[in-house]
């Protein structure tokens, strides 16, 4: 059985049960990434003002922030349909032009995780993108060739962990390309306080807020565990989350007060016992640890160079200052040449 950690931002089983019911589906209603709303805002109500689709967006970002939600809202906010897919799902250029064939006048396309597309499949949708034709093949054998079909107007979004590894071309097709960030403790706060009204968790301003610092700065993350701390209060306490409720909770979860797990502190330790606190590459890191370098790169090392406990340089992750002292070790002369 593999582990699973509790602020692991990937979503669980558990998390997509609710996340349905949690998600705003107004921009109106989008907690946080001001700047972002205000761009995504200001492109919607020139495209809806001239009817026209709105151009192809790109969402990147750690996972658990909001890409999925937005990507809905956009159809929302552009009162048309939205259909989802994946990268990894789709397989062949046959599965993408079923899909595409089929929407209507500005629509909005999803496409998780676009990274993983496959060359063909990508290739294929360059002139879907570009000039909202594709081409498909008809018949077989030497009577086989192919048509041009012209597509409705329609907008791709496309959200992705890793930014680095779209190609260029594909890169290029988007109009607008939007950062996602992680959130601050307070826009974290409105988000528990909101989702705790909806699954009607009793919950005050100060418990919420304790709960807001140890989200990682991740709405996935703060909505799981309020429901944790949801169970814990209702079977230790009288239901109602308080700030000590919260603390006893969490602590039991293993969650640090900025937030830290299990997995944070297993990663950082290693780089500083096995590696003597770097360069190493993310691979060895990652076998060091048991854990995939993928799920290290884009679920946990994010946070952990945002707060400051490591860096990534071109010779690989080294560990910083920080990341010695929450971990209580001795830092060697030889090692202060890591610190930035
Ligand atoms: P991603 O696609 O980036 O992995 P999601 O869009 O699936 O993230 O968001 C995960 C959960 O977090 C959703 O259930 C949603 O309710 C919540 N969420 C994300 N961003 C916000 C926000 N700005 N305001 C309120 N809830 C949010």
């Amino acid at each position: 059985m593999t582990e699973v950690y509790i602020n692991d931002p990937t979503p669980l089983e558990e998390d997509l049960a609710v996340e349905k019911s949690l998600r705003p589906s107004k921009l109106d209603e989008f907690i946080g990434q001001k700047e972002l709303v205000g761009n995504l805002k200001l492109f919607i109500d020139a495209a809806n003002g001239r009817g026209d689709a709105l151009d192809h967006v790109l969402l990147f970002g750690p996972p658990g922030l909001g890409k999925t939600t937005l990507a809905n809202i956009v159809a929302r906010e552009l009162n048309v349909n939205v259909k989802h897919a994946s990268g990894p799902v789709l397989e062949r250029a046959g599965d993408l032009a079923g899909m595409i064939t089929n929407m209507e006048h500005r629509d909005v396309f999803f496409i998780d995780e676009i990274h993983r597309l496959n060359s063909v499949v990508e290739e294929y949708l360059y002139s879907a993108m570009e000039d909202f034709t594709i081409d498909i093949m008809i018949d077989k054998g030497p009577s086989a060739r192919s048509i041009q079909l012209n597509i409705e107007p329609f907008t791709l979004v496309g959200a992705t962990t890793r930014l680095g590894n779209l190609t260029s071309p594909l890169r290029d097709r988007f109009g607008v390309v939007l950062r996602v960030d992680y959130y601050e403790p307070k826009d974290l706060f409105h988000i528990i306080l909101r989702s705790a009204d909806i699954l009607e968790v009793k919950i005050n301003d100060e418990g919420a807020m304790e709960l807001a610092h140890r989200s990682r700065g991740t709405p996935r993350v703060a909505n799981r565990i309020l429901r944790r701390t949801r169970d814990y209060a209702q079977v230790k306490a009288d239901g109602l989350i308080s700030a000590s409720v919260a603390k006893v909770a969490l602590d039991q979860l293993g969650i640090d007060k900025i937030g830290l797990d299990d997995m944070d502190r297993r990663i950082l330790s290693t780089l500083i016992d096995k590696f003597s606190g770097g360069p190493v590459g993310v691979k060895s890191l990652a076998v060091a640890i048991g854990e995939d370098a993928a799920t290290i790169e884009d679920v946990y090392e994010p946070f952990l160079i945002k707060e400051g406990f490591m860096q990534r340089t071109s010779r690989g992750r080294v560990a910083q200052k920080a990341a010695f002292e929450l971990l209580g070790k001795e830092i060697k002369t030889n090692q202060q040449r890591l610190f930035k």
